[in-house]
């Protein structure tokens, strides 16, 4: 006889942890517990969602299992922990207040691209949404940046000041409706409204129009404006260079839909799942020769970066066939401009009009931009759709807060297995990205409830983020550039070993005082060997060299005994007087520090083949030297490699000198950048055959912003697979300095 006891209700307290407030969670449990009859109740604290459940406990562990399996698409569970407690005879189930205390740490989600119901209501004439630029609901719409605080509930978020409207509210009310505690719910009646300055009856129209004009409009985003003006027109986006103060930098473009987006590149199945996954991000994608954009969009380069609608706003302004920029709402360097004050009117030299609207963002968030790498989503910049994500750590962490680089800035705030890598900052170079960083770390710090206990930096004294980390009156850790490069890539790959980590990158500062950056080290979490590095070279002119891929050719033609003659492009307009100075400066090392840099090379490499002289920004010679690459070529440069006090050095002479001798001999310049890129890739290989045979480490990591050099990374990838090696890429964070700030903060971990 089957026992009364089976049956007996019995009560559980549930703790559900991960992404579960804002992704209609609550709504969801709800749902499956009234459908299956059993009573209690749930909640948001700042911990995530608290749930207590009454019935058989049959009942009980089939509602555990369903809620681990049926959760909504945007949530993220990670644990769910079952307590018992004692049966209070409850017979309903209802959602309740939310719990506020002083710790604990809910994951808040990331801006949630429109989801396919809310599309049809917003082109549904008949819906009372229909075009309403606001529409929302617990699958999607707005998060991270309208929120202030935690528990995400209306009051901590900037749609506070909206009362809801009879209509909304009885959505918001009923358990049985999709916007059932949407807290950004809103309609046309109560919500958020759009006009245009100078005004228009209907903003949305003076918009387009506007911009057809060839004018250029601020437009009023997610997590900040955008300047936007016609792709297709050369004036516009001409203006629009001139008046950002950003001559050549490429721009990104929206269109409204996939069709567009194919008439402007190729675009193979991952990169249209990129394009149109629910972060939306910018995806950089081969430019077709005959795209209809204006070459002053993304000049000498053979991406372009393309990005679909967002928010909706977005689908209601564009139509298919439009190709509008839509860059970051600054000056050239600045932070992102998110509200209507002093940061917009900064805005006024540079736009002609400006769409805007009185929902305030909290969070400033730019977009973010990925490639596809073999098939595999590969972060140049992460931002809006994935911050405040965490990136899962290798090992359990203290509070620590990593500072990250100079340029690209983002920090780390860790607690636990949580690597919370903030949304991408700008430049560390002036007072407002350095206002916008105290302000990123402060909103973190009191999102997540982490109060660090150290902080991790670079060793650069110059790094305004180093100064920064330094003036905070907590323990430092200053970490070595390259090492964190290398560390940020192991842990997002969950590596506890040592590899052999090749970090290729512009500038970052040595050990030994001089500027590293053509870095091969065998590294674990808490210290690295330096086993090799590129043979140093006089920077003429310190960091002026970056913009001066000309000096940096004629630093490495000297350096390698290859005599400055007039037949090569990097002479041509310097005259006697000028060149005779830099000989001295060269040779008796005046203001000038030795690097060992790989995208100094690369700018010398791009010179030398007549590509580019002078450049506007970081990295134009090497990206547009890579644009040129001739993929039918199958040559390549040979590279010295020898072994010099215990190290690998890595004498680019040999390869230059086969530059000049092509350049001599007018060769293409596309065979000359296939020839050299393919040298790269040879190098890393002969190298790490050759660390491999002292260690027996047979991983290879490829990390620093050289690697964003795809045509590299690829073709290394390839070759070291061959040869038995297994190669790691950087998957969750760029390359770049911009995932920096994890490695530090891992380093640092790691040493306590
Ligand atoms: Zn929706
Ligand atoms: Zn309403
Ligand atoms: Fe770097």
């Amino acid at each position: 006889m089957r026992g009364v006891m089976s049956t007996a209700p019995v009560r559980r307290r549930l703790r559900v942890s991960g992404i579960v407030q804002g992704v209609g969670f609550r709504p969801f449990v709800h749902t499956l517990a009234t459908g299956m009859g059993i009573a209690g109740f749930v909640g948001n604290d700042t911990d995530g969602v608290f749930i207590e459940v009454e019935g058989p406990e049959p009942d009980l562990a089939r509602f555990a299992t369903r809620l681990a399996d049926e959760a909504p698409a945007a949530a993220r569970v990670r644990d769910i922990e079952a307590v018992p407690v004692a049966a209070v005879g409850e017979t309903a189930f209802r959602i309740v207040a939310s719990h506020h205390a002083a710790t604990g740490t809910a994951l808040v989600s990331p801006d949630l691209r429109a989801c396919d119901d809310c599309l049809a209501e917003l082109s549904d004439p008949d819906d009372r949404r229909f075009r309403y630029p606001f529409i929302n609901c617990t699958n999607c719409g707005p998060r991270f940046t309208i929120t202030r605080r935690t528990p995400y509930d209306r009051p901590n978020t900037t749609m506070a000041p909206f009362a809801m409207c009879p209509a909304c509210r009885a959505e918001y009310d009923d358990p049985a409706d999709r916007r059932f505690h949407a807290q950004p719910n809103a309609c046309p009646e109560c919500g958020p409204t759009v006009s245009s300055m100078p005004p228009a009856d209907d903003p949305i129209g003076d918009t387009r129009n506007r911009i057809a004009a060839g004018e250029i409009v601020a437009i009023k985003g997610l997590g900040g404006y955008h300047l936007a003006c016609d792709a297709t027109s050369d004036p516009a986006v001409e203006r629009l260079r001139l008046r950002k103060g950003r001559l050549s930098k490429p721009f990104a473009v929206m269109v409204a839909d996939l069709e567009t987006a194919q008439s402007l590149a190729a675009i193979n199945a991952s990169e249209e799942r990129l394009l149109t996954s629910r972060e939306r991000p910018i995806v950089l994608l081969r430019k077709r020769p005959d795209a209809g954009v204006s070459d002053l969009v993304a000049p000498g380069n053979g991406s372009l970066g393309i990005m679909l609608p967002y928010t909706p706003l977005h689908d209601i302004l564009l139509e298919p066939g439009d190709v509008w920029v839509m860059t970051s709402g600054n000056r050239s360097e600045e932070p992102i401009a998110i509200d209507n004050g002093e940061a917009v009117e900064r805005l006024g030299s540079i736009a002609d009009s400006y769409l805007t609207h009185d929902r305030d963002i909290h969070v400033p968030c730019d977009d973010s931009v990925v490639r596809i790498l073999d098939g595999d989503e590969y972060p140049i910049r992460r931002s809006r759709g994935y911050a405040p994500f965490p990136v899962p750590l290798p090992f359990d962490v203290p509070p620590i807060l990593a500072t990250g680089g100079e340029l690209k800035a983002t920090f780390c705030l860790t607690a636990g297995r949580d690597g919370f890598m903030s949304q991408h900052i700008g430049d560390m170079e002036n007072l407002e990205t350095l206002e916008a960083f105290t302000a990123a770390v402060d909103h973190f710090t009191d999102l997540f409830r982490i109060e660090p206990e150290m902080v991790a930096c670079d060793m650069h004294p110059g790094y305004l983020s180093t100064k920064w980390a330094l003036g905070r009156g907590l323990p430092v850790e200053q970490i070595q550039h390259h090492h964190a490069h290398v560390v940020s890539l192991m842990a997002e790959h969950g590596r506890t070993d040592r590899i052999i980590g090749f970090a290729f990158d512009g500038t970052g500062y040595g050990t030994d005082g001089t500027v590293w950056g053509g870095e091969i080290l065998v590294a674990d979490y808490e210290d690295f060997d330096r086993v090799g590095h590129l043979a140093p070279v006089p920077l003429p002119g310190g960091d002026a060299a970056v913009k001066s891929p000309a000096r940096m050719a004629l630093s490495h033609l000297r350096t390698a005994g290859i005599p400055w003659t007039d037949d090569l492009p990097p002479l041509h307009g310097i005259p006697d007087i000028e060149r005779s100075l830099l000989e001295r400066q060269i040779d008796q090392s005046i203001n000038t520090v030795q690097t060992t840099s790989m995208g100094r090379l690369f700018d010398a490499a791009s010179a030398l083949a007549g590509v580019r002289q002078t450049a506007t920004y970081e990295a134009q010679a090497a990206i547009e030297f890579e644009a040129l690459v001739d993929a039918a070529e199958g040559d390549s440069y040979a590279f010295g490699l020898h072994i010099d006090g215990g190290r690998l050095i890595v004498d680019p002479g040999p390869a230059l000198a086969s530059i000049v001798d092509d350049v001599r001999s007018g060769t293409e310049p596309g065979t000359i950048a296939a020839r050299f890129h393919r040298g790269v890739a040879d190098l890393i290989v002969a190298a790490a055959l050759n660390v491999r045979a002292d260690t027996g480490l047979a991983t290879v990591g490829l990390s620093g912003g050289v690697f964003q050099n795809v045509t590299v990374t690829q073709t290394a990838k390839v070759m070291l697979t061959d040869a038995g090696f297994e190669v790691l890429v950087h998957r969750l964070v760029p390359p770049n300095d911009g995932g920096l700030a994890l490695g530090q903060a891992v380093i640092a971990a790691a040493r306590r």
